[in-house]
């Protein structure tokens, strides 16, 4: 009965959703909360992990190694001072060993992959490291990953209200795991593009990286993508004033550190 089954769908995701408010005091309409996205990226996390290894993609290079622990552990001490609530966090960071993907992605409940072709492709400053760390961090911070895997269960939950409708079955067979796997894949916002990006330039500028680095990060970006575009412009649309809007935010978050005095970097597990 497709009536039925539409009518059951939506019984639930009214039942399950939530309102909460982003840091920037957006409202957002979740399906899946906080809590249960930080639980699920747990465990798809692991997944990933495990496939990595399973690849021999996890990097063995010890100089990489380090720059990540200083420059995303100070990222994380800016992000636990402000939010408080991700101190108690299990901050860790896969390194994974490809030249090709220049890509990072930070999972709810600070679980995050850095791509070696960040490096090898763009050339980073550690303050332009800074800033993308942070971008990935704010989108932590800001609930996007519960966005995403809402917007994931949303399409679920339509794909199964539509196979009940041509075979009868409608199995909603997908677990939550694979939502938080699905969220991954799926581009965010622009509005959560342009929250993630105020946030992150805030926390690469109190760890003490110059905000200027976030114009000349994402003007790396793009001359890649004239080329071939890197997996991260995928999955982080630019909002078409991006660059306007980040130049405008340069002197107030310079004002938040004028001295650019940098933080101790924060101990996260670097994956091995
Ligand atoms: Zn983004």
């Amino acid at each position: 009965m497709p009536t039925r089954t539409l009518v059951t769908a939506s019984l639930l995701l009214l039942a399950l959703s939530a309102c909460t408010t982003s840091p920037t005091g957006r409202s957002q309409f979740l399906i899946v909360s906080p809590a249960s996205a930080i639980q699920q990226s747990r465990g798809a996390y692991q997944q990933a992990v495990d496939s990595f290894r399973g690849e021999q993609k996890i990097a063995d290079q010890p100089q990489v190694d380090s720059r990540v622990r200083r420059v995303a552990g100070r990222v994380v001490t800016a992000a636990t001072q402000q939010y408080p609530q991700s101190s108690n966090w299990d901050w860790s960071v896969v390194i994974v060993d490809d030249d090709e993907v220049v890509n990072a992605w930070c999972m709810a409940g600070g679980k995050m992959a850095v791509y070696t072709g960040l490096f090898e492709q763009l050339s980073l400053t550690d303050a332009e490291f800074a800033q993308i760390m942070g971008h990935e961090i704010s989108h932590a911070l800001a609930n996007h990953t519960a966005e995403r895997m809402s917007r994931a269960m949303a399409i679920q939950l339509g794909l199964a209200a539509v196979s009940a409708a041509t075979d009868g079955s409608g199995s909603a067979g997908q677990s939550a795991e694979l939502l938080a796997q699905v969220a991954l894949e799926l581009p965010n916002s622009r509005t959560a593009e342009r929250e993630a990006d105020g946030l992150g330039m805030r926390l690469a500028t109190l760890a003490g990286y110059d905000p200027e680095a976030a114009v000349t990060l994402w003007q790396k970006m793009a001359a890649l993508n004239d080329d071939r575009p890197p997996a991260f412009l995928s999955t982080h649309p630019a909002p078409d004033d991006r660059q306007a809007n980040l130049n405008r935010m340069i002197p107030t978050m310079r004002a938040l550190n004028p001295t650019g005095s940098r933080l101790g970097a924060t101990a996260i597990t670097i994956v091995d």
